[in-house]
């Protein structure tokens, strides 16, 4: 039977801001739902307790001028991180610090073997660049990740796959000339939400071009849009045959999510998740899960008990 890890920590589980729409209830409640309903004893599934990352392995993508920016602004307390979405708060550079470390230890374990999946629920910050925060997103567990497993040639091939309701311009961009990440993004379109990026002409550049597909989905798209894109992403996979998966999952494109317009429902957001493990299952065996975005507490823990179950069962 194949294992999966759950990361969680008191540090790591108060990703969030204050008084803002992403807030650290998310994890509170899931743990508290997963728990009655007894996702958290399956013998399938390790609990694994965070740890922040070195800042040696942080600066493998970002530039230390933001890594000094940010730990300046988290003993501040106050201000902001970016141009107006991302407030500091104290303690917010530990915090980031433990989600890029969860993510990069989860993508460690896959690699040797330690389990098949992992799910960061506190990971998938695909806004924040090399040299800055945006979004919501401090540092970049994504980015990081990539780099590491690049440098270390730990793997020759990375595939990230993106179905938050955003496109994943701080993956895109920073990998965007990068021939050994592929990526697959489907998202509503950047003409009406933010960061108004990830278009379908945008496929990659030089060496990379035809290396990542980018899926704008027109508001009030659904279920059927949403696995449309998932079969490409399934067939572009096995293509592929990627030594690692990573599924950045935010649940913010799922019916009833305050900040975007579309209309995935609980079930199809599953389906989505079925198909990147089924993927994994005849490729790698080697699948990352990431929270990502989301901003209906409903729909991100009933989401993320799905995604328990799927890697668990
Ligand atoms: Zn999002």
């Amino acid at each position: 039977m194949n294992k999966a890890i759950l990361y969680k920590g008191e540090i790591l589980y108060k990703y969030g801001f204050p008084n803002h729409v992403m807030n650290p209830d998310r994890f509170k409640v899931f743990l508290e739902k997963a728990g009655k309903r007894s996702f958290l004893n399956k013998n399938t599934l390790v609990i694994k307790q965070s740890k922040p990352v070195e800042l040696s392995i942080l600066k493998l993508f970002h530039t230390p001028r933001h890594i000094d920016f940010v730990k300046k602004m988290s003993d501040r307390g106050t201000g902001l991180l970016d141009y107006g979405d991302t407030p500091a708060f104290k303690g917010v550079f530990e915090i980031a610090l433990h989600s890029v470390g969860a993510t990069l230890d989860a993508s460690l374990s896959v690699i040797s073997g330690e389990a098949s999946y992992a799910f960061n629920p506190a990971g998938g910050w695909h806004h924040a660049r090399r040299d800055r925060s945006g979004g919501f997103c401090v540092f970049n567990d994504i980015g990081v990740a990539i780099e590491y497993l690049l440098r270390k040639e730990l793997v020759e091939k990375v595939y990230y796959i993106d179905i938050d309701a955003h496109h994943g311009d701080g993956v895109y961009y920073p990998f965007e000339d990068y021939p050994q990440v592929y990526i697959f993004d489907v998202h509503e379109t950047g003409r009406y939400l933010y960061p108004g990026t990830g278009f379908e002409w945008e496929t990659g550049k030089g060496d990379a071009e035809g290396t990542k597909v980018n899926i704008p989905l027109n508001p009030l798209s659904g279920d059927d849009e949403l696995l449309r894109a998932m079969d490409k992403a399934y067939e572009f996979g096995l293509e592929i045959e990627p030594d690692i998966i990573i599924l950045q999952a935010g649940t913010d494109g799922i019916i009833g999510d305050p900040i975007t317009h579309l209309q995935y429902t609980v079930d199809g957001h599953r389906k989505a998740v079925e198909i990147v493990k089924s993927l994994a299952d005849k490729t790698s065996q080697r699948l990352v899960i990431l929270g990502g975005g989301g901003y209906n507490i409903h729909n991100i823990t009933e989401a993320w008990i799905n995604i328990l179950d799927v890697i668990t069962s």
